[in-house]
């Protein structure tokens, strides 16, 4: 009979063991919460039945009443990260990533590094990412990457029947420039459901939200269909993917003064002259709010790193000047940048590395002091390019 009875008090479950150790056999979890009878406790473990077995959990996640008085866990030991690994694999599979990213990956993660991404690769970044204060979902993808300080720059697939190391047909080995891939896609302005089915086209997890597995998935499938592998997601590209892509409705005005430049500070550091467009012209009045928004949060990052000026190099960039620079460089700038919408900031601080500002922005953004929205570094011009433009997990690239 029944000695008394246990809750389970661990956030992410409690494991059951075949035997008393956490070594033995895993039978299943129990989430946190459930009470189930004890039967017996011995050197910290209880033995209840689950699923008409004998198991045991251990008692320092549970409250017990009745039996002996119970002991009361801290947070370290058993617990288990909950997640759907099946779900992880397939998103992990998806990635597109070299055999040796996989493997840098799997090594940083604790798992066996044999560069082939499986359950328990899965479940060694679940454990890594709770433990980097990361959502643990065991899915590798930017955010994570960039946790673990590597990237993804080099988009390989392989066939698996590669063997001489030259390339086969049907496998693709295509380098690509990710950070103007994804500031350009970014600009592109499709709806996120634009972005749900061109990720479904290229194989990757259709989010609606276009970060560098999307451009490199792009750039795999634009090699494959004869078009230049550049990863960015342009007329031809849509044309050949038979996609018709839908656009978010643009808030720029068709016309507006240049000379209107509002008198003094955004917020306490920043003003509105920073933030003119190089063309000359000001931030039009119906973008402000945002610019305000913006200026809100990058007030947060200039005090999180010791308060040093931060210097704009392009806040707000007008439609005309914007197609000027398009004349120039048709690729390389794109047809509606976040810029345009007055909500985002190219920026430099004086003495603190790109590196620096992009992590301190993310963790920021991870701890919920400023806005998640857009993350590019641009290490060569050495300037961090932030946008408020929201979202529940951070656009990356
Ligand atoms: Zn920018």
């Amino acid at each position: 009979m029944a000695e008394g009875k246990a809750t389970v008090d661990a956030n992410g479950g409690l494991n059951v063991r075949q035997k008393a150790s956490k070594d033995s056999k895993k039978l299943g979890t129990l989430s946190n919460g459930t009470t189930v009878d004890y039967y017996s406790d011995n050197s910290g473990w209880l033995q209840i039945k689950y699923s008409g077995k004998t198991g045991y959990i251990m008692k320092s996640y549970t409250h017990t009443t009745g039996g002996a008085t119970g002991a009361q866990g801290s947070s370290k030991g058993d617990t288990n990260v909950k997640f759907d690994v099946d779900k992880a694999v397939e998103y992990n599979k998806k990635r597109n990533y070299s055999k040796d990213l996989w493997k840098q990956i799997q090594s940083k993660a604790g798992a066996t590094a044999d560069g082939a991404p499986g359950k328990e690769t899965a479940k060694a970044i679940a454990q890594w990412q709770g433990s980097h204060g990361l959502t643990a979902d065991g899915m590798c993808g930017a955010g994570t990457l960039q946790a673990m300080g590597l990237s993804s720059s080099t988009a390989t697939e392989s066939s698996s029947k590669k063997e001489d190391g030259k390339t086969s047909s049907g496998s693709a080995n295509v380098s690509i420039d990710v950070s103007s891939a994804v500031e350009f896609n970014n600009s592109l302005n499709y709806t996120s459901d634009t972005w749900k089915k061109i990720q479904a086209k290229v194989s990757v997890h259709a989010d609606g939200d276009p970060g560098p597995n999307t451009a490199n998935a792009i750039a795999i499938w634009q090699n494959k269909n004869g078009l230049k592998a550049d990863g960015k997601c342009g007329d031809k590209t849509l044309a050949k993917m038979g996609i018709k892509a839908k656009t978010k409705t643009s808030s720029n005005p068709s016309s507006y003064s240049t000379t209107d430049v509002p008198k003094g500070n955004i917020t306490a550091h920043f003003t509105w002259d920073q933030f003119k467009c190089k063309g000359g012209e000001a931030v039009p009045s119906n973008l402000r709010d945002g610019t305000r928004r913006l200026c809100q949060n990058l007030e947060v990052v200039r005090e999180e790193l010791g308060g040093k000026p931060i210097k704009i190099v392009c806040g707000y960039r007008s439609k005309a000047y914007n197609e000027k620079l398009r004349e120039k460089d048709p690729v390389g700038v794109a047809k509606h940048s976040k810029h345009m919408d007055g909500i985002a900031a190219d920026i430099r601080i004086e003495g603190v590395k790109v590196e620096k500002i992009y992590n301190t922005i993310y963790q920021l953004g991870k701890s919920g002091k400023i806005k998640k929205g857009g993350l590019g570094k641009y290490v060569s011009s050495n300037f961090v390019h932030y946008d408020v433009r929201g979202g529940s997990s951070w656009t990356t690239w």
